[in-house]
């Protein structure tokens, strides 16, 4: 197979000037390319390209960039094998959850932000200082927009990223994880086709060089983060370097799973079948600290590892796998330092702990005993990895997530729908689920609290975000 490895700089492909790197197949750990980073002069002219084409897109009607948009979606629907092909080698990613699945969602992303943009609210006001002043409210795009994008879910995160700044108006260059350059680099072709030159960009390379230099570009008014709280922080200095530019960090995640004694437990594990193991693991929201009433830890630690023992992974065109490698061996060495850690401060480990022996950077799925104070429990392990940690009351649960530096995703788990409200709404997280955990819409807003970071991911939210208030006042 080969791949589209050039960068895409104002409406073409061209080979990148910088160094080149590798991007391997993580159930092989085989290389699958060298992709060649943008040198500084690519990394000007893919931002000089936004800021020319910013001043005529910025320009055009919600109902011309909505068509754009719709019709990407439509591009992506028809490329799905292709993209497919691509995002599960280069991810490690079962093939078919790729194509049926995020596939399906990268093109709704799409068709939402290009139907959103048409019903942005802005509204014309009456006189506030007198009857002769009358104020209107506009809510206008930004200008160029540095997106910086993970290699969890490649093509899906460009998604949330492009398509609502693009709806708004602004214009994007966007780099890709230096793991997963190759879906992203496909995708610009159908970008391309339906977008004016300049409007997205990609190029390609590692975030403390090429990165940073996209990022404290001049002409960049805001820079769109999607990674480690340690990138975020290097993002907010960037932002408040020459130029004061806007911030908009999506970053890591440790959900807590508040299972109370009246839970459904077999619901429960058939939940976090997915939403812990989906992806390995590798998800931000991922049900990966369970904090379960003492009463009935034993049942639900049972009931977890004979869940664990059935779980499947294996290759990206393995039919039955449910979840795949780890994205590198280097990943792969972290989980496996968090669990020996556990295992050596006298943590249980009570399914899995340790890399299977075969080819490719798989882990098995591992359910660790352990207190709350365990690093185990309170570090965000980005792996196939779940913690369950007993209490003696709810409150105590709640203290132990409201504790926590992050603020992303949790859930809780009661059949007494006031008591499960109760604790959900004091929960310091983005997203709280009751007796679910991982069910996204894209009309509801994704985004954390704390070190987590802030701004929305989908719904109209996110159009906002991408979008500047502007109060016109005219006298008459
Ligand atoms: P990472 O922070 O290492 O890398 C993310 C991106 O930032 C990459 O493109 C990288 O090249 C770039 N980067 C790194 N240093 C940079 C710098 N100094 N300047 C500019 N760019 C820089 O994160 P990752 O390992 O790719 O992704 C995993 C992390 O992302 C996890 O912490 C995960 O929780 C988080 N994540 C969060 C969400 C969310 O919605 N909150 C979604 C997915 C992933």
């Amino acid at each position: 197979m080969t791949y589209q490895t050039n960068l895409f700089i104002n409406g073409a492909y061209e080979a990148g000037q910088g160094e080149s790197f590798p991007a391997h197949e993580p159930a092989t750990g085989q290389l699958l390319a060298n992709v060649a980073s943008a040198d500084a002069g690519q990394i000007d002219k893919a931002v000089r390209a936004a800021h020319a084409a910013y001043q005529g897109w910025s320009q055009t009607t919600p109902k011309a960039r909505s068509l754009a948009l719709l019709r990407i979606a439509d591009a992506i629907e028809t490329h799905a094998e292709s993209l497919a092909d691509v995002e599960a080698a280069n991810a490690g990613k079962p093939w078919r959850y790729v194509k049926a699945g995020e596939l399906a969602n990268v093109a709704d992303v799409f068709r939402f932000f290009g139907t959103a943009v048409r019903n942005m609210p802005a509204t014309a006001a009456n006189g506030y200082r007198s009857n002769r002043h009358t104020s209107l409210l506009r809510r206008d795009p930004i200008g160029v927009i540095a997106s910086i994008a993970p290699w969890n879910y490649p093509l899906l995160m460009a998604a949330w990223k492009i398509a609502p700044a693009v709806a708004a108006g602004n214009a994007v260059v966007i780099k890709p994880s230096e793991n997963t350059p190759l879906s992203l680099l496909l995708l610009a072709s159908i970008l391309g086709e339906f977008l004016p030159e300049g409007v997205v960009n990609v190029i390609c390379g590692n975030g403390p060089d090429v990165g940073q230099t996209l990022i404290t570009h001049p002409l960049v008014r805001m820079i769109s983060l999607t990674g480690d709280v340690r990138t975020g922080r290097a993002v907010l200095k960037a932002a408040a370097g020459e130029s004061i530019k806007r911030t908009h960090l999506e970053l890591g995640g440790k959900a807590p799973v508040i299972v109370c004694d009246d839970a459904d437990i077999d619901t429960l594990v058939e939940t976090l079948r997915e939403a812990s193991f989906y992806n390995a693991g590798q998800d931000c929201t991922a049900a990966c600290r369970v904090f379960v009433d003492r009463s009935i830890a034993d049942k639900v630690t049972d009931k977890l590892a004979t869940m664990i023992g059935s779980l499947v992974y294996g290759a990206p065109k393995q039919n039955d796998a449910e979840f795949g490698p780890v994205i590198t061996a280097a990943q792969r060495e972290r989980i496996s330092g968090f669990v020996e850690r556990a295992r050596e401060a006298g943590a249980e480990i009570v399914a899995g702990g340790k890399a299977p022996d075969r080819e490719g950077y798989y882990y098995e799925p591992t359910l660790v005993a352990a207190p709350i104070d365990a690093e185990i429990v309170q570090k965000e392990v980005f792996g196939p990895v779940v913690t369950i940690t007993p209490f003696d009351t709810p409150e105590t649960a709640l203290g132990w997530a409201n504790a926590s530096e992050y603020g992303l995703a949790s859930s809780v788990w009661s059949r007494d729908a006031n008591r499960a409200m109760h604790i959900a709404n004091r929960l310091e997280y983005g997203v709280t689920w009751v007796n679910t955990h991982g069910v996204f819409a894209t009309e509801m807003p994704h985004g954390g609290m704390k070190n987590s970071g802030y701004g929305s991911d989908l719904s109209m939210q996110s159009l906002l975000d991408y979008t500047q208030a502007r109060h016109i006042m005219l006298a008459s």
